[in-house]
């Protein structure tokens, strides 16, 4: 038994939007205010965060993240993996390195955009987050952690290239806009399964509602959740016109599986 926990919906700007007054900004219900998009798997007492957005410090305070065993970066946007920085507490938690997995293209972006987790740099009061980086590469298609089994698979937002993940019945793909028919393999029999939507109108480097849709079908899973959710996307109104299996996320929401 595992369960997920969505610490956060939304898409890059999150929702409510700054200065915006449009229906969804100005909700006062909980379903239509989206931190930026992250889930936490817990697994035989395991703690696995995927991506660490702007938000991640007060998610990880309302969700009591108190420990952290294996960090999944899917690819280096800002919305993923901006709070990369405040992961370094947990450094100081456990004593030691976190063990991180990603693509080798979002491990040459960290690099660049973080050269002080690489470099010692005594100019600089606080020290880098420390982590005990794993690439995944093509070769395999599976990675083990203790006694999980993280199967994975890629996918590209516009030229960029993202990391997905399933375990046991979940899987979870964020920001895919192009995928090889290949991906279908790997997910199958799947009881549920998180893909992202922006908006209804169509986008270069995300699904819109209609391919978000058309891909659940194939999938076909038990059960489908939509995340990464643009402002455009109003919880009521969208809810009442989804398929019968597709809901959508929202932050705070916790499955089993
Ligand atoms: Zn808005
Ligand atoms: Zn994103």
């Amino acid at each position: 038994m595992a369960k997920v926990v969505f610490l956060g919906t939304g898409a890059s700007t999150a929702a409510p939007v700054i200065n915006c007054r449009c229906k969804t900004c100005a909700s006062d219900s909980r379903y239509n205010k989206r931190l930026r998009p992250s889930i936490l798997i817990q697994k035989n007492r395991k703690n696995i965060l995927v991506d660490v957005g702007p938000d991640f410090r007060i998610q990880a305070i309302k969700h009591k993240i108190n420990k952290l065993d294996v960090f999944i970066l899917t690819h280096a946007h800002f919305d993923h993996m901006a709070g990369l920085d405040d992961l370094r507490i947990y450094n100081r938690i456990q004593h030691k390195p976190i063990r991180c997995y990603l693509l080798k293209e979002t491990f040459r972006e960290v690099k660049v955009k973080y050269d002080h987790f690489f470099t010692r740099n005594l100019q600089h009061h606080t020290q880098g987050a420390k982590f005990d980086f794993h690439i995944v590469d093509n070769k395999k298609s599976s990675f083990k952690f203790d006694d999980i089994t993280f199967e994975y698979f890629s996918y590209f937002q516009d030229s960029k290239k993202v990391l997905g993940i399933r375990v046991d019945n979940f899987a979870y793909l964020t920001d895919i806009k192009k995928y090889d028919d290949k991906i279908f393999d790997q997910l199958e029999n799947l009881d549920i399964l998180v893909v992202s939507c922006l908006r209804f109108k169509a986008t270069d480097v995300h699904f819109n509602l209609k391919e978000a849709e058309a891909f659940i079908k194939k999938v076909n899973p038990k059960k489908a959740y939509l995340t990464h959710l643009g402002h455009e996307i109003e919880h009521f109104s969208t809810s009442k016109k989804l398929s019968k299996n597709t809901s959508l996320a929202y932050d705070g929401l916790e499955l089993n599986f």
